[in-house]
């Protein structure tokens, strides 16, 4: 067989649905690449598609090229690729349908379709001996589902675990480093651009949950819906949170994590975690993401970078397109597990705790709390006395535990509650485990 060693020089003729910030973002790359002549691939952007074709944008395309109409991309003889860029999952998730069945290789960088019906789509692209590939999903400019689509085909995946939504790392990045509030930061992110009018999706952990689920199902080949994943938010974090996780010698972040146990099955969970500082995970900071992935051949692996913006997003998109253009993405490896997984529940979950309550500043107090954890068979590991409020007789009683099954400690938490020396049950943190 003959091998060319001539380079890839048809242009390929793609479609955009979407055109905001990260399909602008593509356009732009893909032009000033052209113009410098070090593109690997030629592209031509020969539709796109959007809400409101009346905007004014800043993008270099003819306005003749911009309409309303999904199927002047999803039919278009004359487009090989389709890059979805709306976002969402209605109606993404029908355009992607589409323009499958009807040939055409599919981008995208929605990771909330990939997640509840990516096992659909992949499957329509099967069917109908097309490409779906869908890098920029997850992690922004992160190469991270190339490698466990393919480098990593090898490996029994062990665990993945991840810092995987930019805005809730700068919001917690901050409020460890200036002992700021969760609201002011809050505000700041969203000046900045860093998180939306409607924080819900970042703050309340769904952005990360649904990245979790497109990075388990890959990695373990099994269905993880995102009802599966356990999720909880930042928005109970408080600034002195921080303070007593530092004198602890730990940080807190917002961890996607799963992890392969052969009696519990598949546990994903999202949630804010206490990480010691010596961790490389405690000194990702600001936007940045990073996932450490541990398979059983290649150890601990290491990925790090920006997880979203436009350009990192735009670099992970058209990395995407020149695998298709260039032929080289050939066929999906699928790995074959020795048994499904069973996607075990929370409750089975074990790990340290930290706990913050507001008690009555008098003696027995601490007792009181050491015998409800007792009764739940949770031993406390250290306690520290904090912030004494002698005006009102209270102070900040902060304990670590040493580690416990989540449904002792979940019970536990209702009877602290009710005793009548706590004023407030205040923060409840998973202190997350390494091995090392
Ligand atoms: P965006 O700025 O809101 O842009 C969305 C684009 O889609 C707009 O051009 C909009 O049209 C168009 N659109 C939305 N609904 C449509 C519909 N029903 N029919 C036709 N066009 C429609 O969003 P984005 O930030 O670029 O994000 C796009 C995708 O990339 C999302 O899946 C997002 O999760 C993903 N992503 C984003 C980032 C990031 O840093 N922003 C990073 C990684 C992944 P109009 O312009 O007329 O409103």
């Amino acid at each position: 067989m003959e091998h060319s060693s001539e380079p890839y020089n048809l242009v390929t003729p793609i479609g955009l649905l979407g055109l905001g910030v990260v399909g602008s973002a593509v356009v732009k790359a893909i032009e000033t690449r052209e113009k410098l002549g070090d593109s690997r691939v030629s592209l031509d952007v020969v539709a796109s598609v959007v809400r409101d074709a009346s905007v004014k944008r800043d993008v270099p395309v003819d306005s003749s090229k911009i309409s309303t109409d999904p199927n002047s991309v999803i039919v278009n003889p004359e487009i090989r690729i389709v890059v979805e860029l709306m976002g969402g999952e209605t109606p993404a998730f029908e355009f992607i349908s589409r323009a499958l069945q009807a040939g055409k290789h599919v981008v995208t960088a929605n990771k909330e379709v990939m997640s509840k019906r990516g096992s659909e789509l992949l499957t329509t692209a099967r069917t109908h001996g097309v490409h779906l590939l869908y890098e920029a999903s997850v992690a922004g400019g992160i190469p991270i589902i190339g490698p466990l689509m393919n480098d990593l085909s090898a490996n029994k995946i062990m665990s993945i675990r991840g810092i995987i939504n930019g805005t809730t790392n700068f919001i917690l990045t901050k409020m460890a480093h200036e002992g700021a509030d969760f609201d002011d930061v809050l505000s700041e992110a969203q000046t900045l651009g860093y998180a939306e009018a409607d924080p819900t999706a970042d703050i309340d952990g769904f952005d990360a949950m649904y990245k979790l689920s497109v990075l388990a199902r890959l990695a373990y080949q099994t269905e993880v819906p995102v009802e599966s994943i356990y999720r909880e938010g930042i928005t109970k974090i408080h600034a002195k949170d921080f303070r007593y996780a530092r004198e602890l010698g730990y940080t807190i972040k917002l961890l996607g994590v799963v992890q392969a146990n052969q009696n519990l099955g598949l546990l994903p969970r999202v949630h804010p975690a206490l990480v010691p500082l010596g961790e490389p995970m405690a000194s990702v900071n600001g936007v940045l993401n990073a996932v450490e992935v541990e398979g059983d051949l290649v150890g601990s692996l290491w990925f790090q970078g920006p997880g979203a913006g436009p350009n990192p997003t735009a670099s992970a998109i058209i990395g995407d397109i020149h695998k298709i253009a260039t032929e080289a993405v050939g066929k999906q490896i699928i790995r074959k597990e020795l048994e499904p997984f069973v996607i075990a529940s929370m409750e089975g979950h074990k790990c340290q705790y930290y706990i913050r309550i507001t008690a009555d500043d008098r003696p027995g107090v601490l007792a009181n709390v050491a015998r409800v954890l007792g009764d739940a068979e949770i031993s406390i590991k250290s306690v520290l006395q904090k912030d004494t409020d002698v005006d009102n007789n209270r102070a900040d009683l902060v304990i670590m535990t040493h580690p416990a099954r989540e449904s002792n400690m979940q019970s536990a938490v209702g009877s602290i509650r009710a005793l009548d020396t706590v004023a407030c049950f205040d923060s409840l943190i998973r202190v997350e485990t390494y091995n090392s």
